[in-house]
């Protein structure tokens, strides 16, 4: 018994005032969780063993007694069967695995140029009303088969301003993130309109590499970006030439249809050019196939 007053003494525990080892023994042996540890391994302990593991039980009883223990705080303790004593380990606890997760979901999706609320934006808060049913069961669809393999089409989600299209976008972004891909979800037209701040360093070509390589690439509200002759096929068409050359998922958000994207992407800021036009929208079509959302306009 002496390890037990032991440990009890040194954790300054009331119980070490009027300490009974055999009381001690009694209480921690009644404890619900011990017990069931026991009786679930009861023909591989014997009286001997509880009475050598006794201050791991006394420590495990301890934590069922008073949870709240800030050093462990996120964690839980748990009984182990070693060869001949009771052990006692701590495991994270279902919160703290999850909150990891969440913590390494944020590092995994890149939001450039779009608000980082979005990051809190899970697939399971998405109503899903007849007008999303499709792309939802499209997404979940995409979901299973990713996870099994990479190579997978993405999808075009079309439809008016304020339907939820880069919100239902941000809960596959989070969904892919906590599945360790790494995602990048960008506002083309606001990536499109900062291109020249990469002009003095000299960086384009180094982010136009991250944003191609990516596990899963979202592209926001593309139609909507005022194109040059330059961003358009040194920028946007190399982007989805290498995702298409790689397989790589790519989805897309746009108020326009891909009828009416490949329209605007035939006029640039000072020239028409159909046959590009067509190149790009060849591009996207391979890439992600339309779905189109509609419904009311959610903003106030
Ligand atoms: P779109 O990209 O189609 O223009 P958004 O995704 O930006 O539309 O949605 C418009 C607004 O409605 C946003 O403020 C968004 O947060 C909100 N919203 C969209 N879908 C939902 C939903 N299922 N639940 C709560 N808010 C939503
Ligand atoms: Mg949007």
């Amino acid at each position: 018994m002496e390890p037990i007053n032991k440990f009890i003494s040194a954790k300054n525990h009331p119980a070490a005032k009027k300490i009974d080892p055999a009381q001690i023994r009694q209480q921690v042996l009644a404890e619900p969780a011990v017990s069931q540890f026991i009786s679930a391994h009861q023909n591989k302990i014997t009286d001997e063993m509880i009475d050598k593991s006794m201050s791991a039980l006394f420590e495990f009883y301890l934590f069922q007694q008073n949870k709240k223990d800030p050093v462990t705080q996120g964690f839980k303790p748990k009984l182990i069967l070693n060869t001949n004593a009771i052990d006692i380990t701590y495991v994270p606890e279902d919160s703290k695995i999850e909150h990891d997760r969440e913590v390494s979901a944020r590092k995994n999706l890149r939001l450039i140029d779009l608000p980082t609320s979005l990051h809190d934006v899970k697939l399971s808060q998405v109503e899903i009303t007849p007008e999303r049913k499709q792309a939802m069961a499209d997404i979940g669809q995409f979901l299973s088969a990713y996870s099994k393999n990479i190579h997978q089409k993405g999808l075009f989600l079309s439809g008016s301003f304020g339907v939820g299209k880069t919100f239902i976008l941000a809960g596959l972004a989070n969904s892919l993130a906590m599945m360790n891909k790494r995602v990048v979800f960008m506002h083309l037209p606001n990536f499109i309109a900062g291109l020249s701040s990469h002009f003095n360093d000299n960086s384009l070509p180094e982010e136009v590499q991250r944003i191609s390589n990516c596990d899963v690439l979202i592209l926001d509200d593309i139609g909507a970006e005022n194109l040059s002759q330059w961003s358009r096929d040194e920028v946007l068409a190399v982007i989805l030439q290498s995702r298409m050359d790689n397989q790589l998922p790519t989805f897309f958000s746009s108020n326009f249809s891909m009828n009416d994207l490949e329209e605007h992407f035939k006029e640039t800021k000072n020239a028409i050019d159909p046959v590009k036009a067509a190149r790009l929208m060849e591009r996207v079509r391979t890439l992600a196939k339309e779905v189109v959302v509609s419904g009311p306009n959610r903003r106030r």
